[in-house]
């Protein structure tokens, strides 16, 4: 059990999220480039004229990808009306949430970061992607802004989770603490952080297993001692398996339930899900 020794609460100013709208665009991208970062784990660099203007301040934002038709190769994206998405006629294309892994203004460029499962349209084109391909980006719509200034940092996720990971443990400051819980399928599939906070990495592999039918990072949670203060906890992966981490969170290791945020990054047997977790 994890005692919270400081007096901050949610609503105090320090400890506040913030929320911060963008302006809606739709986007058409070119591939620049494609790396096979590991086994299970493709970065696709994104670049083009229409990149310009594009901003994501938050770690766990997230874009709208819009796929080319596989039949035509045709690739629509929406106009923006007033009242939000306008689409042109005919069939919609397909959509998946992904997060904004780098964003270099200067160079204009996006990197994407793919982890790669048996059967999906997102990951099929990701591991057939060349440079030239075209892919739409929608977003970031808004931002959730959490604050640095806890005791520590709790940062549990699957692969999926691995961009959003990087980009907190990117962000956070010299003195800050994080502790990450990531799940991947094996050694081969880990990735190098590059962090200024003090960090304790502990990796969890499936060795096989198929993705989100096991409760291997809440046994590994289980398992791990957390440090003393009070902590923010950030959880992404499989639905059912973010939100069992959740309640563990709450009922066992004193976590304060505003100070956690699960979600969903995907959901067993569906398609195309977000699912946020909450009381
Ligand atoms: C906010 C947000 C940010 C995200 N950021 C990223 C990111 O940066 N990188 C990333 O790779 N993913 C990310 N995801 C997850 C990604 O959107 C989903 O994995 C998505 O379903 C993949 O689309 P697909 O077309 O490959 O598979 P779908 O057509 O959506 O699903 C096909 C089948 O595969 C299963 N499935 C889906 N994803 C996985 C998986 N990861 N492992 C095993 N089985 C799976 C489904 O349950 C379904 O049975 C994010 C999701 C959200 C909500």
């Amino acid at each position: 059990m994890t005692e919270t020794s400081s007096s901050a609460t949610p609503s105090s100013p320090d400890r506040l999220p913030r929320r911060v709208r963008h302006d809606l665009r739709f986007r058409k991208l070119q591939v620049q480039t494609v790396q096979r970062l590991t086994p299970h784990l493709i970065r696709i660099t994104l670049g083009g004229d229409e990149l310009a203007g594009f901003t994501s301040p938050g770690f766990d934002d997230h874009a709208k990808l819009f796929f080319p038709d596989t039949a035509t190769g045709r690739l629509t994206v929406p106009t923006v009306g007033p009242e939000g998405p306008v689409w042109p006629a005919g069939p919609k294309p397909t959509m998946r949430d992904y997060t904004p892994r780098r964003h270099d203004p200067v160079a204009g460029t996006l990197e994407i970061d793919f982890a790669l499962h048996d059967a999906g349209p997102a990951t099929q084109w990701a591991e057939a992607a060349r440079p030239g391909d075209v892919v739409g980006v929608g977003g970031p719509r808004g931002s959730f802004l959490i604050p640095t200034a806890f005791d520590w940092h709790l940062l549990i996720g699957d692969d999926t989770a691995l961009p959003a990971i990087y980009r907190r443990l990117a962000e956070l400051p010299p003195g800050a603490r994080a502790v990450v819980l990531a799940e991947v399928d094996s050694e081969a599939d880990e990735i190098a952080f590059d962090t200024k906070a003090s960090l304790s990495l502990r990796w969890v592999h499936r060795h096989g297993a198929e993705p989100g039918a096991g409760t291997a990072l809440l046994d590994a949670l289980r398992q791990l001692a957390l440090p003393q203060g009070d902590f923010h906890a950030w959880v992404a992966c499989e639905s059912v398996a973010a939100k069992s981490i959740r309640a563990h969170l709450v009922a066992e290791r004193g976590a304060h339930p505003k100070w956690v945020k699960a979600s969903g990054y995907w959901r067993r047997g569906a398609i195309a899900t977000h699912d946020t977790h909450e009381d």
